[in-house]
């Protein structure tokens, strides 16, 4: 198995590598942001619950993903490996994370995060928001918000698998391309 976490703030791009990272590579994405919208899609309980956090650019409750991600990995016994996109978000979801991947006698291989300046990821989500339909990134207020929590509870998690050595930092700037391949380059390395 090669389990890869695709790291980095709202806008970074996590979303448009990861369908050609898993088209490589054969990987099951697992969005915990597409897990969500989907729920609140077909008004479920925990699809409620979770809009409520969205709207406001806030992190949804740790238990609420840890649950969605656990079902995930459940609902697939065959795949040759996981990529992590939007997930772990805080340290109490890595550390979770790494409890179910053991019970799988698996782990997390890599982390690539990509780096992306401020002002460039205001202006990319601004830009989404015109045509994504996707309310959370059409309010520059709800955006500065969510990169707030990014800044406070989510950059604290390239810290933690760093101390295992797991991380690469990769420019998220360029074109598509330039990006995917160095991701690739990452990826091929530790393969090897
Ligand atoms: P983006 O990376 O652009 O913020 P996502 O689709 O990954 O977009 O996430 C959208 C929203 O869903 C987040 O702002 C947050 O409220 C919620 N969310 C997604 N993943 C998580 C997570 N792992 N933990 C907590 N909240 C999450």
């Amino acid at each position: 198995m090669f389990n890869l976490i695709l790291f980095g703030p709202p806008g970074s791009g996590k979303g448009t590598q990861s369908e050609k990272l898993i088209a490589k590579y054969e990987l099951k994405h697992l969005s915990t942001g597409d897990l969500l919208r989907s729920e609140i899609a077909n008004q479920t309980p925990l699809g409620l619950e979770a809009k409520s956090f969205m709207d406001k650019g806030q992190l949804v409750p740790d238990e609420v993903v840890i649950g969605m991600i656990s079902s995930a990995l459940d609902g697939h016994p065959e795949a040759k490996g996981f990529l992590f996109d939007g997930f772990p978000r805080t340290e109490a979801q890595a550390e979770a994370l790494d409890k179910l991947l053991k019970l799988k006698k698996t782990a997390i291989h890599l982390m690539l995060a990509l780096d992306v300046s401020e002002e460039e990821l205001v202006k990319r989500l601004l830009g989404r928001g015109k045509t994504s339909g996707r309310s959370d990134d059409t309010n520059e207020e709800v955006i500065r918000a969510r990169i707030v929590e990014y800044h406070k509870k989510t950059s604290p998690v390239a810290d933690y698998y760093a101390k295992f050595d797991k991380v690469k930092h990769i420019k998220g700037e360029g074109t598509i391309d330039e990006i995917f391949d160095a991701l690739c380059e990452q990826v091929d390395m530790k393969k090897k």
